[in-house]
């Protein structure tokens, strides 16, 4: 499995930055992972609509989804160009159901409902999804191929299932959302400092960081996660990761 950061930062993009969006490839396929604003122009950079064998949605916040909305309009004209008959295969969480219907109702996409604990093989690789604690359904998941491991967080407040669906991982992408100092009672997300414990109590072999927040120094980031997990480094736009 190889994975291109194509978007990292949340919930808006840096200037010239893309919100949450990920490219795993796979024996000759594209699934992509998220698409938050800012993410369909750098897609495309990449590979063409009619290019994406399957795309997974996290969870339906605009910064994981916003630009689906626009890549129906892409996938409207892969159709009209002769590049592509097939529907796009999307894994998306059924609620909330006015953003789930903005994109499961459209003629070129072919909408699966992903539910906890749910399994499925995507582009021969084994996927399991688990539902984390967000302010909406947000799913984690677990990419299994060739004896590796690769595991997204989502968006997620600490929890205690995360760690055991990541123990093991190779690659563990993991949220940061918050420094610790701005994380308020209730907040929708893990803190720096929490997202390196749960890496640390997953025992993954390698951490990547994500969900930057735009206006953060990212140096405060890293040295919050790294006081659990010392190896952890933050994802890069446009580098590829080998699992
Ligand atoms: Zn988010
Ligand atoms: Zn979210």
């Amino acid at each position: 499995m190889k994975l291109t950061c194509i978007g990292r930062y949340g919930p808006y993009p840096r200037a010239g930055g893309s919100c949450s969006c990920y490219l795993l490839r796979y024996n000759g396929k594209n699934v992509v992972i998220d698409m938050g604003c800012g993410s369909l122009t750098k897609l495309l950079g990449l590979l063409r609509a009619a290019d994406i064998d399957t795309l997974v949605l996290s969870h339906l916040h605009a910064d994981h989804m916003g630009d689906v909305l626009t890549l129906r309009y892409a996938l409207d004209a892969s159709k009209k160009m002769g590049q592509r008959q097939q529907p796009l295969t999307v894994y998306l969480p059924a609620q909330p159901e006015t953003e789930s219907s903005l994109i499961s109702a459209h003629g070129m996409i072919d909408a699966h409902t992903i539910t906890d604990d749910m399994t499925a093989n995507i582009c021969g690789m084994d996927v399991t999804f688990s539902l984390m604690p967000h302010a909406v359904p947000s799913f984690a998941m677990k990419f299994c191929a060739d004896g590796k491991t690769f595991v997204y967080s989502g968006d997620t407040k600490e929890n205690d299932k995360l760690a055991p669906f990541a123990y093991g991982a190779d690659l563990l992408l993991m949220e940061a959302a918050y420094l610790s100092r701005d994380k308020t009672p209730g907040a929708p997300h893990v803190d720096a400092i929490e997202a390196g414990r749960i890496a640390l109590d997953a025992q993954v072999k390698r951490m990547l960081v994500t969900h930057i927040f735009p206006e953060y120094n990212e140096n405060d980031i890293l040295n919050e996660v790294r006081e659990s997990f010392p190896s952890a480094k933050l994802i890069e736009e446009t580098q590829v990761y080998e699992v």
